[in-house]
C-alpha cells in the first residue's frame, strides 16, 4: 500500500541540538542493528520505519555490518527509502559507520583510509543514495594513526559523501584527540555514539559528556534499553520472540535472578511515575540535556510507540534517581 506520512508527525516529538552544530536530532532515534537484515520479513522492517517516521523520528542509524548478513540492513533501508521515503529524504538524518569486519583480508575492518572510504562507497551504493548525513568511525583503531582515520572522515565530507562526522565508543581522551584533529581539518566532530543505560555507566565514569560539551559535540546513547533488558519483557521469563531467546547478542545469563530482582525494583519505580520500565529507562538516559538522543531498537511498531511516549515525563526527583541507583548499581 502506498505510504502517506502522518501529517501530524512533527507535533509531539521533541528535538535537541547536537552540540554546537546546526543539526537537531529527535530525542528518540531508531537503530537498524537488529530486525532489518536479510533474515527477517521486509514488511516488518518497513512497518517499523513507517511508524517511527509517523511519530517524528527523523533519525535512522545504520552501519556497514548491520544484518545479518552484513550489509543487508542498509539494503533493506535503501528499499524503504525508495518505496516509502523517496519524497522525504531531506527530512531524514541517515547515519552509517565503518570499523568492524566487512570483507576478508587486511583492508576489511578498523580505521585505515582505504577501508573507511571504500566502505562508505559500498554503504551509499547499498542504500541507493549519494550522501549520508552522519558518517562514523565505529571504533578506535589502536594500530592506525588517528590522523589517518579522522582524515578519511573529513575527506568523506569534502567529497560530498557525508554531511557530518561522528565517532563511536571512543574514550574521553581519544575523543579529545579526534575532535582536535577534525577541528584542525575544518570538519568539526558532530556527535559521539557510546553505549549508555541505567545498567551501563562507563560514560559517566569516563567524563565523556563533559569532554563532549567542551568540544561542542553532541551525544547519542546506543542500547539505552540494554537490548531489551530494561523493559518489562523479561520480568516473567524469556518470551519465545525476543532477543534473549535468539541468544546472539543478548545472553540469557544477563537475566540472572539477581538481575531480575533489580529489574523488578526498577519496574516498581517506573509504575509510580506512570511509565513503563522502557519509558523510564529512556527518560533516565535523556535527563541530562547534553544527551542529544536515545538510540533504540525495536522488533514491533508498538515498541516504538511505547518508547516515544517516554517523552511525556523526562524529569526526575533527586530521591527517585537515588532509588534507581540503589537498584541499578552494585
Ligand atoms: P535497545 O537497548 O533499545 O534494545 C532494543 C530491544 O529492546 C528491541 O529489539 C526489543 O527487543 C526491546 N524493546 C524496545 N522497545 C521496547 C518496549 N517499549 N517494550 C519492550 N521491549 C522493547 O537498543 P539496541 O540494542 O537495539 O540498539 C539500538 C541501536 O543502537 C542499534 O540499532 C544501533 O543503531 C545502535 N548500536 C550501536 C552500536 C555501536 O557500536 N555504535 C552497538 C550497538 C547498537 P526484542 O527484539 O527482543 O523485542
Amino acid at each position: 500500500m502506498t505510504y502517506v506520512a502522518d501529517k501530524d508527525r512533527y507535533s509531539t516529538m521533541k528535538y535537541r541540538r547536537s552540540g554546537r552544530s546546526g543539526l537537531d536530532l529527535p530525542l528518540i532515534s531508531l537503530g537498524l542493528w537488529h530486525n532489518f537484515g536479510g533474515d527477517v520479513p521486509y514488511e516488518n522492517a518497513r512497518a517499523l520505519c513507517r511508524r517511527a517516521f509517523d511519530l517524528g523520528i527523523t533519525h535512522f542509524d545504520l552501519a556497514n555490518n548491520y544484518g545479518p548478513p552484513p550489509g543487508s540492513a542498509e539494503e533493506t533501508f535503501g528499499r524503504i527509502l525508495k518505496t516509502d521515503f523517496a519524497s522525504h529524504r531531506d527530512e531524514l538524518v541517515i547515519s552509517t559507520k565503518a570499523g568492524y569486519r566487512m570483507w576478508p583480508g587486511p583492508y576489511g575492518e578498523w580505521g585505515s583510509r582505504k577501508y573507511v572510504l571504500s566502505s562508505l562507497d559500498r554503504s551509499l551504493k547499498r542504500m541507493g543514495i549519494d550522501t549520508v548525513d552522519i558518517f562514523y568511525s565505529h571504533r578506535f583503531d589502536p594500530n592506525t594513526p588517528l590522523e589517518e582515520t579522522m582524515g578519511a572522515l573529513h575527506d568523506a565530507v569534502r567529497q560530498g559523501k557525508a554531511h557530518y562526522v561522528g565517532i563511536s565508543s571512543y574514550g574521553s581522551a581519544r575523543t579529545a584527540e579526534a575532535a582536535a584533529i577534525l577541528r584542525s581539518l575544518g570538519t568539526p566532530l558532530l556527535i559521539h555514539q557510546p553505549s549508555y543505560s541505567m545498567l551501563n555507566r562507563w560514560v559517566e565514569e569516563d567524563g565523556l559528556l563533559d569532554r563532549l560539551a567542551a568540544e561542542g559535540a553532541g551525544c547519542i546513547a546506543f542500547t539505552p534499553l540494554a537490548q531489551g533488558v530494561l523493559t518489562n519483557k523479561y520480568l516473567n521469563g524469556i518470551p519465545k520472540e525476543s532477543r534473549a531467546a535468539a541468544g546472539k547478542s543478548l545472553s540469557p545469563n544477563q537475566l540472572s535472578e539477581d538481575n531480575l530482582a533489580r529489574l523488578r525494583g526498577l519496574d516498581e519505580i517506573a509504575k509510580r511515575r506512570g511509565q513503563s520500565l522502557a519509558q523510564m529507562a529512556l527518560a533516565w538516559v535523556l535527563r541530562d540535556p547534553r544527551m542529544t538522543s536515545a538510540l533504540i531498537g525495536a522488533s514491533r511498531p508498538e515498541q516504538i510507540e511505547d518508547c516515544v511516549a517516554a517523552l511525556k515525563n523526562l524529569s526526575f526527583e533527586p530521591a527517585e534517581l537515588a532509588e534507581i541507583d540503589g537498584h541499578a548499581q552494585d
